[in-house]
């Protein structure tokens, strides 16, 4: 929760400045400024390869960044300063920076072995050494709380679409992230199956969840984010307040990809 911090004072879950990316000859990201406040939710928009997921994995370690700077919870991604200078994160100090991060694919990729509680419990009991009584009696509350009360035993085959991405949303919660990825959590899901998978979405934020989401979901960007971002060709075309960004875009490049999704 953030109320009772003043404004000047907080320091943003992700602080992006000049953030760039390439695979060989191709620059993906070509200097990505943004930044999400704490509490706040950021939708990312844009068209396909414009390095929306690219973007995304930078933040969540799964790529590495070759030039700019990216904070999470105002720590340096990878990397530790030291005088100034800069030394690679050791594969332990990664994985605890990671902990802070939950992320939710288009694909919902739950362990297929596995019940949805034990999908839930499986990354406290293995990564943080919790006690399963603990870790159980979390998922439990998870559960419920994605509306799955009752589904705990069944295995991921035996569950909708919607059902499985609600039970990763509820995994990636179980680590007890201080910010919350998503990649399309949705596109993968057929179009009645949408609208469940938002609606826990929307509780997230309610709850005070930091998030940023890439989405095609333009009435959730609306109704739900703080920002909106427009991605195009790997920099910020144009950011901003959803209704207004939506509403009135100042950036022809905007107004030509909202006039083919909206
Ligand atoms: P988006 O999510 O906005 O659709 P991506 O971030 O997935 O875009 O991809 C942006 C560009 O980067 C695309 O041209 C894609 O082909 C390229 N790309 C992404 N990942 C890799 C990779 N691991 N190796 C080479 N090229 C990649
Ligand atoms: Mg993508």
């Amino acid at each position: 929760m953030t109320v009772d911090i003043p404004v000047a004072r907080r320091v943003p879950i992700v602080r992006a400045r000049g953030v760039r990316k390439s695979f060989g000859e191709h620059e993906v990201l070509s200097g990505i400024d943004l930044e999400v406040a704490p509490g706040e939710v950021s939708c990312i928009i844009g068209p396909s390869g414009s390095g929306k997921s690219t973007f995304l994995r930078c933040v969540n370690h799964l790529e590495r960044i070759d030039g700019g700077r990216l904070e999470v919870n105002g720590h340096l991604i990878g990397y530790k300063e030291k005088a100034g200078k800069l030394y690679e994160l050791r594969e332990k100090e990664v994985a605890a920076q990671r902990r802070e991060i939950g992320m939710v694919f288009q694909r919902f990729n739950l362990f297929p072995h596995m019940t949805a509680l034990q999908n839930i419990m499986e990354a406290p009991v293995r990564v943080k050494g919790e006690a399963k009584a603990t870790a159980r009696a979390r998922a439990l509350r998870l559960l419920d709380r994605v509306g799955l009360g009752s589904r705990g035993d069944a295995y991921p085959a035996r569950l909708s679409g919607g059902q499985q991405q609600r039970v990763a949303i509820a995994r990636a919660l179980a680590m007890e992230p201080t910010l919350m990825l998503f990649d399309e959590p949705t596109s993968a899901l057929d179009p009645e199956l949408v609208g469940e998978v938002l609606d826990v979405m929307r509780d997230l934020a309610a709850d005070g969840m930091t998030m940023l989401v890439v989405t095609h979901e333009i009435g959730f960007a609306r109704e739900v984010a703080d920002s909106l971002v427009f991605l195009d060709g790997g920099v910020v075309v144009e950011s901003g307040k959803p209704r207004e960004v939506l509403a009135a875009p100042t950036q022809e490049r905007t107004r030509a990809f909202l006039s083919k999704v909206l």
